[in-house]
């Protein structure tokens, strides 16, 4: 919200935490603000498991992408949680590597639309969820291959107009 205040920018989350966004959503019946600064369709949570999960994110990211081109979309958010993974206490929805795919189609996308629109899409990644009680490793394991997947595919080089 501070960043549409202060600089019109508008968000879309990506949400592959196991919980649904609501956070964001809830917020939105008592602080309207929240529908101009991350639209109702800029809170994307993809569903089904494995192959379908990768499929219904990489539609989800076509949407935002349009969005991200038109400038009606000015950066995103990568909340990659480990509680989407199969073995997770909380359940999930990918094993390890689909889960992993999704850092890998994210970032793919990322180098994609900077180079549609001439400069860097600005990007935040956020660690969010992960609870396995007997193996918190495997927790942070997730998260490390999700942040080196990303750093070392997004291309960091300025993007030239052409
Ligand atoms: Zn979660």
């Amino acid at each position: 919200m501070k960043l549409y205040e202060e600089f019109g920018a508008v968000g879309a989350w990506l949400d592959l935490d196991g919980h649904f966004g609501n956070s964001i959503e809830d917020t939105r019946s008592f602080n309207p603000i929240v529908d101009k600064a991350i639209p109702r369709d800029c809170n994307i949570n993809p569903s089904g498991k494995n192959d379908h999960y990768v499929s219904h994110f990489k539609e989800q990211l076509a949407i935002v992408g349009e969005k991200i081109k038109k400038n009606k979309v000015h950066y995103v958010v990568f909340a990659h949680g480990a509680d989407s993974h199969l073995d997770d206490d909380l359940g999930g929805y990918c094993d390890t590597e689909h889960w992993v795919e999704c850092a890998q189609v994210f970032s793919d996308w990322v180098n994609e639309i900077s180079l549609s629109i001439g400069r860097p899409l600005p990007v935040t990644m956020a660690l969010f969820g992960g609870y396995r009680k007997s193996n918190y490793k495997a927790v942070l394991d997730l998260h490390i291959d999700s942040l080196a997947t990303c750093l070392l595919n997004i291309d960091k080089r300025p993007v030239s107009r052409s």
